[in-house]
């Protein structure tokens, strides 16, 4: 029988990372339990296994930190010789030159890399990593001279680094990077402990997209995309044309999945919930399940007459099963 395939999955290599992001939103980073170390010998296991049952397009390898599995490479290779797309979001603060060459020589896709600030202090403040901006801008330099394209940054927008954007872009801009997601802060894992003081209000969040826009309308040969679904009620993507606004989808046909190196299989890399785990039932079976259908089918009663519901869908829910544990709630930045 054929394999189902997938078009788009995060795979997550490790729950360890060599930061702890005051913005992170990682579920298990909320403080209540030790993160575990690296297991590449598991992560192996898991991978095939999950590469046995479908067929995936695009694999994108996160965590965690992935580059703190010391087989990353074996792992991405396992990938490409079963003809999937690799991608790697790493926080480049462990990525080699010879990383690089050798991702490019196996083909990997985009190498995406968090870029906060253009002032060291501010990015080091927000990984909580000192010396951290300075191997993040060195890991987006290499990346554009050794493997040109394929360099993409991710600009996180808080309170705290909000009004340093437009420096920001023209340091990305600077390093040759081409695509820059423009990602909101988002609800969830180790940002709950810093909520206040990382959220941008209504007027700071419009005025953080204002700027990016006004930034992309002079830079034609950048993209900028914001990857982190925002309620349209809160930022109309019409209002900022050189933004491309993405939203996720229910179907699970048209999101990426996520799972983990135990095989755990979650809706997205936001969400807490454990739909199953492929050690135990078929990723296409978990995913097929009528009852997660119907718990991602709910819609808040916010959102029940809004024009917008398609595509909007009430913003990240995700973020809402972090902050109220159910899937049915609005977005909690619209708090
Ligand atoms: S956001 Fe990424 S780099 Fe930062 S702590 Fe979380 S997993 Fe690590
Ligand atoms: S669907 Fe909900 S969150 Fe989205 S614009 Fe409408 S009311 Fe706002």
């Amino acid at each position: 029988m054929p394999r189902q395939k997938i078009d788009n999955l995060v795979f997550e290599l490790t729950e360890a990372c060599n930061q702890r992001c005051r913005f992170c939103y990682n579920y298990w980073r909320d403080g209540s339990s030790p993160i575990p170390a690296p297991d590449p010998r598991l992560c192996r296991r898991t991978l095939r296994k999950l590469l046995s049952q479908v067929s995936v397009g695009t694999i994108s390898f996160s965590g965690g930190e992935p580059m703190t599995m010391p087989n990353v490479t074996d792992l991405a290779l396992m990938c490409r010789f079963k003809g999937c797309g690799v991608n790697l979001l790493t926080n480049g603060t462990l990525l080699t030159e010879d990383h690089i060459r050798n991702f490019k020589e196996i083909g990997i896709g985009a190498i995406q890399i968090p870029l906060l600030s253009a002032d060291p202090a501010v990015h080091d403040y927000l990984t909580c990593l000192t010396g951290s901006w300075e191997k993040a801008v060195k890991a987006l330099r290499a990346v554009t001279a050794l493997n040109p394209g394929h360099a993409y940054a991710v600009l996180v927008m808080t309170k705290v680094n909000a009004p340093g954007i437009p420096d920001t872009l023209e340091l990305l801009a600077d390093c040759g990077v081409r695509g820059v997601m423009v990602n909101r802060f988002n609800l969830g894992g180790q940002g709950l402990l810093h909520r206040d003081e990382l959220v941008l209000d209504r007027a700071g969040l419009r005025q953080a997209f204002a700027d990016v826009d006004a930034f992309a309308a002079t830079h034609s040969g950048m993209r900028f995309t914001s990857g982190v679904c925002t309620p349209m009620c809160l930022i109309m993507p019409s209002e900022f044309r050189h933004i491309q606004f993405t939203f996720c989808s229910t179907d699970f046909n048209r999101r990426p999945v996520a799972v983990n190196f135990r095989g755990d299989v979650r809706f997205c890399n936001h969400s807490p919930k454990v739909l199953g785990n492929i050690y135990q039932r078929n990723i296409s079976d978990i995913l097929a399940d009528p009852a997660a259908t119907e718990y991602y089918n709910a819609v808040p009663e916010h959102c029940r007459d809004c024009r917008f519901l398609h595509p909007c869908n009430g913003g990240c829910r995700a973020a809402s099963e972090q902050v109220y544990g159910t899937f049915a709630a609005i977005d909690p930045v619209l708090d």
